[in-house]
């Protein structure tokens, strides 16, 4: 749905990881995967058109942290450092996860995090290896057959 987007040029998709959910009640584990777009939307228009996505495939916003159909995140937008009520960037906890920092390494490992000052590279390096994140389909996943 993303690549069908007119103003949106998905440049690469990371394998899937199958993930062990974080905090949160008692559900099963979770999908994830990282995109690098290209756009000229804004990051607020980015942020809409994601929101679009997801409430057409059908997400209602349920308990926070809880099990959900489709989460669309925007990581981070070029250097920009944006903290409004409804975005902030880079995401504020890019590093602290693992299903996150896994996938974007698989696309852009030497991708700059301002804020943070460090490259994904350089934040996975300091991290232990998580056994909570596990290949789950190969790049390519994403292509229909
Ligand atoms: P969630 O329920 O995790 O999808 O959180 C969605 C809310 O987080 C939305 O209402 C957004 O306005 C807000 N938000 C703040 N920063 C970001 C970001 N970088 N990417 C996506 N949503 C964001």
């Amino acid at each position: 749905m993303i690549s069908d987007q007119e103003d949106i040029k998905v440049q690469s998709v990371s394998p899937l990881y199958e993930t062990a959910p974080l905090g949160g009640p008692k559900q099963g584990p979770f999908l994830n995967a990282c995109a690098l777009l290209e756009t000229a939307l804004l990051p607020e228009e980015l942020l809409e058109k994601m929101q679009e996505i997801e409430n057409a495939l059908g997400r209602v916003r349920e308990e926070r942290w809880g099990p959900r159909l489709i989460d669309l995140d925007i990581l981070t937008y070029e250097g920009s450092l944006i903290n409004t009520p409804t975005l902030e960037l880079p995401h504020p906890r890019l590093a602290e996860r693992d299903f996150v920092l896994i996938p974007l390494f698989d696309i852009a490992p030497e991708l700059f995090i301002s804020g943070i000052n460090k490259t994904v590279h350089t934040i996975l390096l300091n991290r232990d290896p998580s056994p909570d994140v596990k290949l789950y389909m190969p790049s390519g996943w994403h292509e229909q057959s």
